[in-house]
């Protein structure tokens, strides 16, 4: 027995055995072979059948997009060619994972130099080489393994090629060794309700395949080797937060009916059914620049009207809040920014970029106040990257101008927290995201692996933003929402409206575990952690804090 600890993604817990993600194969050596070529190449022809056929059985079980590549694949192990190069390079006294290796190599270069299409495949060359390898060699092959049997994936991080071709039937859970809150590995968790702990400090060295783990992802724990009567909890424990997950839809709200409205963020009217069908009580963060990353001129009023328009239909009634053109750093949009900045995230972004081709802000306005006189959703309009209360009479003043009823500012920018009370002065409400918000207050790019660690939302400098807004919103009774990833994190979650946050808006399939947790703690226990949480000295000290009963 014995426990390790990392950062858990959503509330679930699993328990099974472990199968480990095989680490990537060494290159081969260049001894000279020492057997007879003939009876290598039939050996390295029975590696190559095997692995078309394990291909090709993975792809008809796959389907969709996953299905042509792994086909796709499955013939370039078949190539005649390759077997003719590793026979020339066997007879040359090429040892037969050298011949393999090499031939392979030939023939990813000569693809790469036809380019288009095919020098797209070259790279999966790569994936089914070190497959016949791995075979040659006696070892199991890199790549998320297969299994009939329902199993805890260990790695040491998951790249996104690993992902498109997991199981989701029988992964219960994934534990990786590198890897942050906002990693790959972590998104894709929370996108499929899937458990996860991410971050764990010793994993690769501390467990192996078949050995049974207990992986918590509301604690963050993975206990190894547990006895029956743990084994027997967690599993009744799983039961208990499975029912909770998909028990009936209902209004979010804390443990002593304290209202917490659970919303949606989209990228387009098509992500509303799913929406809805979530339990979404309306959309807290309608991104419109998804709609136009592909355009290279600005998106006439008309058409704008259409799109919009087809979103508020889907929720009658209801708040919808739609963010107006959020342009540049990670989303840049060639009719609104200039390629040439250096330091684009600092640059002309968000409100700064409109503003600065108020034409087509007026443009975007104008088609949200059509929509929002065509339907009867309640539509509520914010602007990106707002600095201050001068920006924000701005923005506020030209949407009523322009027939808006309800208009706000995004908290993202530092400074919009620390001049929260003169910004609520004049927005009708604030929603902050916390992906930017974290970004700019711990000057690390959210882009980049390597500051990850800084990217954390549950740094106390960003709960102590995120309380500043939700004291000034209180003050002014006005509503503080949030609509980044970090409502998406059940435990923040609580901490957020511990601090004042008055809604959550998330990727819809995140909301039936937001909605299990708040339902566990009353609005008085939500602050006690978040008081908790606001005197840590880090992220893990804060989660930790909130943790503790
Ligand atoms: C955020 O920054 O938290 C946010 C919700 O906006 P986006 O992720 O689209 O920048
Ligand atoms: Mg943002």
């Amino acid at each position: 027995m014995g426990a390790l600890s990392g950062v858990g993604v959503g509330r679930g817990i699993a328990v099974a055995k472990v199968l480990r993600m095989p680490e990537p194969l060494s290159p081969p050596s260049d001894e000279p072979l020492a057997a007879d070529p003939a009876s290598e190449l039939e050996r390295v022809r029975a590696a190559l059948a095997e692995v078309a056929e394990e291909l090709g059985a993975r792809a008809a079980a796959a389907g969709g997009d996953a299905q042509q590549v792994l086909e796709a694949a499955a013939l370039m192990a078949q190539d005649p060619a390759v077997l003719d190069d590793v026979r020339s390079r066997l007879e040359a006294g090429a040892n037969a994972e050298r011949a393999t290796w090499d031939a392979y190599a030939a023939f990813r270069e000569m693809l790469t130099a036809m380019g288009g299409y095919m020098a797209e495949r070259a790279a999966d060359l790569d994936d089914v080489a070190q497959r016949v390898v791995a075979r040659l060699r006696g070892v199991p092959a890199p790549g998320v393994p297969v299994s009939d049997e329902p199993f805890i994936l260990v790695a040491r991080d998951l790249a996104p090629a690993d992902t498109a071709t997991l199981d989701l039937a029988t992964t219960l859970a994934l534990v990786t060794q590198d890897g942050g809150p906002t990693s790959h590995t972590a998104i894709l968790a929370r996108s499929k309700s899937l458990p996860a702990v991410v971050g764990v400090t010793g994993l690769l060295d501390a467990v192996a395949d078949g050995q049974l783990v207990i992986v918590d992802a509301r604690a963050g724990t993975v206990e190894l080797d547990p006895d029956e009567a743990s084994v027997r909890a967690a599993r009744a424990e799983r039961e208990a937060r499975l029912a909770a997950a998909s028990a009936p839809i209902t209004e979010g709200a804390l443990a002593d009916g304290t209202k917490v409205p659970l919303l949606a963020n989209v990228g387009s009217p098509k992500d509303a059914p799913a929406a809805v069908e979530l339990g979404a009580e309306g959309v807290g963060l309608f991104r419109t620049e998804f709609l136009f990353l592909d355009a290279s001129s600005a998106p006439s009023v008309e058409e704008q009207t259409a799109a919009y328009t087809e979103l508020l239909r889907a929720f009658p009634g209801k708040k919808v809040i739609a963010r107006v053109l959020d342009a540049g750093a990670d989303k840049p949009l060639p009719f609104l920014n200039d390629a040439h900045e250096e330091n684009p995230a600092l640059g002309l972004r968000g409100i700064r970029a409109l503003r600065a081709s108020e034409q087509i802000l007026r443009d975007q306005l104008t088609a949200l106040a059509a929509a929002q006189a065509a339907t009867d959703a309640e539509l509520h309009v914010m602007a990106p990257m707002i600095a201050d209360r001068e920006e924000t009479a701005y923005f506020v003043g030209l949407g009523k101008e322009l027939g808006l009823r309800t208009v706000g500012a995004m908290a993202e920018v530092p400074s919009i927290a620390v001049l929260a009370d003169q910004v609520l002065e004049v927005a009708d409400f604030v929603s902050i995201g916390t992906n930017d918000l974290t970004q700019y207050t711990m000057a690390a790019d959210r882009q980049l692996g390597s500051v990850a660690a800084l990217q954390d939302p549950w740094h106390p400098a960003v709960l102590r933003l995120v309380k500043m807004l939700g004291d000034a919103g209180a003050a002014a009774g006005k509503p503080v929402g949030v609509c980044g990833e970090a409502a998406a994190d059940p435990a923040l979650a609580v901490v957020l409206v511990g601090l004042g946050v008055t809604s959550l808006s998330m990727s819809a399939p995140a909301i039936a575990d937001v909605r299990a947790e708040l339902l566990t703690v009353t609005l008085d226990e939500a602050r006690e952690r978040a008081r908790r949480a606001l005197e840590a000295t880090s992220p893990a000290g804060a989660r930790h804090a909130a943790a503790a009963q």
